[in-house]
């Protein structure tokens, strides 16, 4: 959880119990420190000593449950969310709020499992929109629809990323673990219903796998397909596993994947993100 955002200092919450800590303020200045605290025995006060200023972002994750088992997945997933212990999180946002360590201005990141899916989400959401917070960021396997969210997407404070690595229900499922690629559409199409006409806040991305979806006539599926819905802005990731066996040796058909895809995206007008570790093999391409 730590150490994802690009931003200096924050607080990472598990619902299982951890809170974890990032500040630049600790070991010479390092961005990378952390500490472990127990959640169900949480005292607000340590942390004063932690932060000295309100943190630049807060991420909220519970490791533990999704609709769906993707191929790549990392998180450590139980079939049953009830089965876990989690903590009340919301009095300590609340108390994190009222102290000033979180502001409007503090980045909200849901991810980590499917945040829909804990107790708390819509509690959470509908307290950040009366908090008038203005940058929250939810990723979502879209298989449950949350009219916080809309909601959040009509006030033009949340970006939706969902989950999707394909353009079409066979490989959906092959990725997904489930005949769920319909539902996920619904969702998205309702969400998308609040978007404003730039439609930017509803992102799609695509995870490249190996041997799954690493092709050219896949990432050109997902692109009609998203055209068709009416999105407008895409991202694309690859399997972390892969990325590391691979250790800096990309095959050449990945750098013709990737650079396929800049020019799709070029073509039919759409902003498309790569996450940092794409942009620098695609930067390194064109700088040939
Ligand atoms: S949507 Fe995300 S959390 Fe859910 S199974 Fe896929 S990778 Fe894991």
């Amino acid at each position: 959880m730590i150490g994802k955002s690009s931003s200096n200092s924050g607080i990472g919450f598990s619902y299982d119990g951890k809170i974890l800590i990032k500040s630049d303020e600790y070991e010479d200045g390092k961005l990378t420190v952390c500490e472990n605290f127990n959640g169900f025995n949480f005292d607000i006060n340590v942390l004063k000593d932690k932060i000295k200023a309100p943190v630049d972002f807060v991420e909220l994750g519970h490791w533990k449950s999704c609709f769906l088992k993707c191929l790549y997945c990392n998180e450590d997933k139980v079939d049953d969310l009830s089965l876990v212990n989690h903590f009340d999180i919301f009095p300590v946002i609340e108390e994190l709020f009222d102290k000033k360590y979180i502001t409007k201005d503090t980045k909200i990141i849901f991810e980590c499992g499917d945040a829909t899916l804990h107790p708390e989400f819509d509690k959470l959401m509908y307290y950040f929109i009366n908090t008038e917070m203005k940058d929250i960021t939810i990723k979502t396997s879209a298989q449950r629809y949350c009219h916080s969210i809309a909601e959040a997407i009509d006030k033009k404070i949340v970006k939706v990323i969902v989950s999707f690595d394909c353009g079409c229900p066979y490989i959906y499922e092959r990725v997904k673990g489930y005949n769920k690629f319909d539902i996920a559409v619904s969702v998205i199409k309702k969400y998308i219903q609040y978007d404003d006409r730039k439609k930017k806040r509803v992102i799609l991305n695509y995870t490249i796998i190996n041997g799954v979806n690493d092709n050219q006539k896949e990432i050109f599926d997902w692109f009609m397909f998203s055209r068709g819905l009416g999105i407008k802005k895409l991202s694309l990731d690859i399997e972390n596993k892969w990325f590391e066996q691979l250790n800096g040796n990309i095959p050449d058909y990945l750098k013709e994947l990737l650079i396929f895809t800049k020019d799709l995206s070029g073509l039919n007008n759409y902003d498309i993100e790569f996450t940092p570790k794409l942009d620098d093999i695609y930067n390194k391409i064109k700088s040939r």
